[in-house]
């Protein structure tokens, strides 16, 4: 789904699945937010996840398994389970999961991920640039979905639409230092947020998860309180706080943002 076009048919299909089976597979931003939208429509939705700790690398393993409890409660979740085959059934779908089972469904609903565009770059999996951004050869810089900076092993992305403009406002920073003597940017470094709003729950972010860093419960306070809340921090290897992540917390999480180094 890319266009207001396909958005709108997406939208258009949601009042007719009062009373369906549908199957959702991807248990992550969209699949998860789809789910609910279906669930409020009146129809019977199976979430099928790869994970057991569903968006954990983004959420940290405090909030990730809340947000599984609520797909298990909401939804017939099969966490942990990957779609081997879809095969038509007549009008319906028959699904296999590695996990053994079938699931039959009037209709299937893909949303397990994007990938980027970037082939004709002759990088089919993303343009690989510097904490700069700075791509692979002198003269290329990229950002937003088409990018990944490598950090050691990892590929560290943040796709959402703010990290996209401020990936690309970073990227002319460091063209005007390159070309024009401007003042070095420095490394990238992501302080903007997204958030997923699905079953009457918020989950707000600000900044990323280092993969290789370590995640705390946050010290801010919560306010206003909520028993269900949960704040955590996200740190670097050095202890430098990258992101901030919260389960129906989201004014916390925009206050304790200004802790990102
Ligand atoms: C279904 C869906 C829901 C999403 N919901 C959210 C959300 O709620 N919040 C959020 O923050 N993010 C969301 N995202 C992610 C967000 O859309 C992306 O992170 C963001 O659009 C990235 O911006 P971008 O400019 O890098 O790429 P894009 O927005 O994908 O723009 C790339 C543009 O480049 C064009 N293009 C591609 N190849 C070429 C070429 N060879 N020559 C010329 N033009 C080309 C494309 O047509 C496109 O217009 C969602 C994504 C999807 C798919």
């Amino acid at each position: 789904m890319h266009t207001a076009d396909e958005a709108d048919a997406l939208r258009d299909s949601i009042p007719q699945a009062d009373g369906r089976r549908i199957a959702v597979v991807g248990a992550g931003f969209i699949g998860t937010e789809l789910a609910s939208h279906y669930v409020a429509a009146g129809a019977e939705v199976v979430l099928v996840g790869r994970s057991s700790m569903p968006l954990v690398g983004a959420l940290g393993a405090e909030i990730s398994p809340r947000l599984a409890t609520m797909q298990r409660a909401r939804t017939d979740a099969r966490l942990g389970a990957a779609v081997r085959a879809i095969t038509p059934t007549g009008a319906r779908a028959r699904l296999a999961l590695s996990d053994g089972s079938f699931v039959e469904v009037d209709a299937v609903i893909l949303a397990h991920g994007a990938g980027p565009a970037t082939s004709w770059a002759g990088a089919p999996d993303g343009i690989r640039v510097d904490d700069r951004l700075r791509g692979p050869e002198g003269g290329w810089y990229a950002a937003g979905s088409a990018a990944y900076i490598a950090s050691g092993g990892a590929r560290l992305t943040t796709d959402h639409w703010d990290a996209a403009v401020a990936q690309g406002r970073h990227a002319a920073r460091t063209i005007l230092h390159d070309f024009m003597g401007g003042e070095d940017p420095g490394p990238y470094r992501s302080t903007t947020g997204f958030i997923l709003s699905a079953f009457g729950t918020t989950i707000a972010a600000r900044g990323m998860r280092h993969p290789d860093g370590s995640e705390r419960a946050a010290s801010w306070p919560i306010d206003p309180p909520r028993p269900d809340a949960v704040l955590t921090e996200f740190a670097d290897a050095d202890g430098a706080v990258t992101g901030i992540a919260g389960f129906n917390a989201g004014p916390a999480v925009v206050r304790a943002a200004s802790a990102i180094a």
